[in-house]
């Protein structure tokens, strides 16, 4: 997708600091971070939201996206924890529209989120 920002951040057009990286996705640190540690975990390719990504991949590769955000809770929530969350459309709060995972951690986090 040409004008998609994080499509222009992976094949490397817009630079980000990247923490993670694999052949199916890349986690780079968050520009605005709302944490001490957040990241967001991208698929490399281009689907608009969650619901897109699950309806175009299988379970292997959603699996696997998921499997990169508890690894990178891990690393930077260590023992302590961490909060997993992705945002789809208006009411979900999204606002770049190439599905990621934001991964927080470095404090707590209340529930329900507002
Ligand atoms: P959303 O609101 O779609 O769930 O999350 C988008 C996230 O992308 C926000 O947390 C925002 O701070 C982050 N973001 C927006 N533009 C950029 C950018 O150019 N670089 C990086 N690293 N993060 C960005
Ligand atoms: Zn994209």
């Amino acid at each position: 997708m040409d004008d998609c920002l994080f499509c222009k951040i992976v094949n490397g057009a817009i630079p980000a600091e990247r923490v993670y990286e694999d052949e199916r996705a890349i986690a780079i640190r968050d520009v605005n971070p709302k944490a001490p540690a957040h990241v967001l975990v991208l698929p490399r390719t281009h689907e608009a939201t969650l619901s897109e990504y699950a309806a175009q991949h299988d379970n292997g590769d959603i699996g696997h996206l998921l499997r990169v955000a508890a690894e990178l809770g891990k690393r930077y929530g260590e023992e302590r924890g961490f909060r997993v969350a992705v945002n789809e459309g208006g009411d979900g709060g999204q606002t770049v529209y190439h599905v990621h995972l934001h991964v927080l951690a470095g404090r707590p986090f209340t529930w329900p989120p507002g």
